[in-house]
């Protein structure tokens, strides 16, 4: 029992909504509430048009109101299953898609100065990834399933079609290679072996440190950049003749996108098909098109993996039997409502 069947390969791209309560600012600013969340799957987007106001209804696998907690936004997405998926061989990614301060990084990874604590002891503001990380180790303690269990983590940024480490931090970009074999791989990319907890949320606080110092010590606009943590699961038979057989090798990678707002870099910055090519966010686009690509479900037609380096590093994790998870973030505000639709509209297409 590999726990296969518990695994619905029809519905293997999910899309939550969260929705953040309003800033300080917004709060300040008295700025109008735009985005209603009416039940666990629908919400109401209010906007102008030239002909007065207007409501949009959207439907998602879930759709997570201001006031959600972040131990309610691992329920609403089906996290342990997906965590339980990489456990039995799985891959599986999840992201965090949205404009800028839509809260992307604060449900992927929770408030920064929280993580990196010695003794982890867990927190109510902690992300999904530190409470994955919980998780594994939890199961991993607990299972008694004729399997051993490794876990082993990396960490890296993806910034104008570089590919960073960011837990060697060095402005040395890292080469993708191809191999018939094994796809795309990183030969030089670190990845850390994680006896325990600790060891897995030192590689939590050091990539968020390194993205974090990425933007202030070498001028990187974080915006622009994405952040992929993966957890290797490999599990070996504990009484197997021959140990290299029957091994599995699961993952799950937490990708913080960076803003979608880059995805309108060209409109605003002008028409020249050169500055076109520079200034659009490949790896944004391109997972778009990927996951609309995979969301039609249409044999035989073309997924551009290829075409960037995010969706080359999530080619054995996106499609097939691999599991996706987009959670798309907004802010309530009616300032914000035009990013807000097209969030929206982006996530709908991935459904
Ligand atoms: P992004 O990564 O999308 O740019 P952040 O996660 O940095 O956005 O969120 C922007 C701000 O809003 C941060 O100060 C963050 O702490 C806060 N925030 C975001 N989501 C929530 C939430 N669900 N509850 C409380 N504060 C939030
Ligand atoms: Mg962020």
């Amino acid at each position: 029992t590999h726990g296969h069947e518990n695994i619905d390969v029809n519905d293997n791209i999910k899309v939550v909504v969260r929705v953040r309560p309003p800033t300080e600012r917004e709060i300040q600013n008295r700025d109008d509430c735009a985005v209603v969340v009416d039940d666990a799957m629908h919400m109401q987007v209010a906007f102008p048009t030239q002909q007065g106001p207007s409501t949009r209804r959207f439907a998602f696998h879930g759709c997570l109101a201001p006031d959600s907690s972040q131990s309610d936004v691992l329920h609403a997405c089906g996290i342990t299953q997906l965590l339980d998926a990489a456990l039995s061989g799985f891959h599986a990614t999840i992201f965090a898609y949205g404009q800028t301060g839509s809260g992307k990084t604060f449900t992927m990874s929770g408030r920064e100065e929280r993580i990196g604590l010695e003794d982890y002891a867990g927190d109510t503001d902690d992300g999904i990834v530190t409470r994955a990380a919980l998780y594994l180790f939890e199961q991993i303690g607990r299972r008694r399933d004729g399997y051993t269990y490794n876990l082993r983590a990396s960490y890296c940024e993806i910034y104008n079609e570089g590919l960073y480490d960011l837990l060697k931090f060095t402005q040395q970009q890292l080469a993708v290679r191809w191999d018939s074999g094994k796809g795309f791989y990183v030969p030089d990319l670190y990845v850390r072996s994680c006896n325990t907890l600790n060891d897995m949320m030192q590689v939590i606080s050091r990539g968020m440190a390194h993205r974090r110092m990425g933007s202030h010590e070498l001028n990187l606009e974080s915006s622009r950049s994405h952040s992929i943590m993966t957890i290797h699961c490999d599990a070996t038979p504990v009484n197997s003749q021959n140990p290299e057989q029957g091994v599995r090798y699961g993952k799950v990678s937490f990708v913080d996108l960076a803003g979608s707002e880059r995805l309108r870099d060209t409109k605003s910055t002008g028409d020249s098909a050169l500055k076109e090519t520079s200034s659009i966010n490949r790896s944004l686009f391109t997972l778009g098109k990927v996951i609309s690509a995979l969301a039609d479900n249409q044999p035989g037609l073309h997924v551009p993996y290829r075409d960037s380096k995010l969706t080359k590093l999530l080619m054995d994790s996106l499609g097939g039997s691999a599991l996706a998870l987009m959670i798309a973030c907004c802010s309530p505000s009616a300032t914000h409502v035009e990013e807000t639709l097209s969030t929206l509209s982006y996530a709908t297409r991935a459904k």
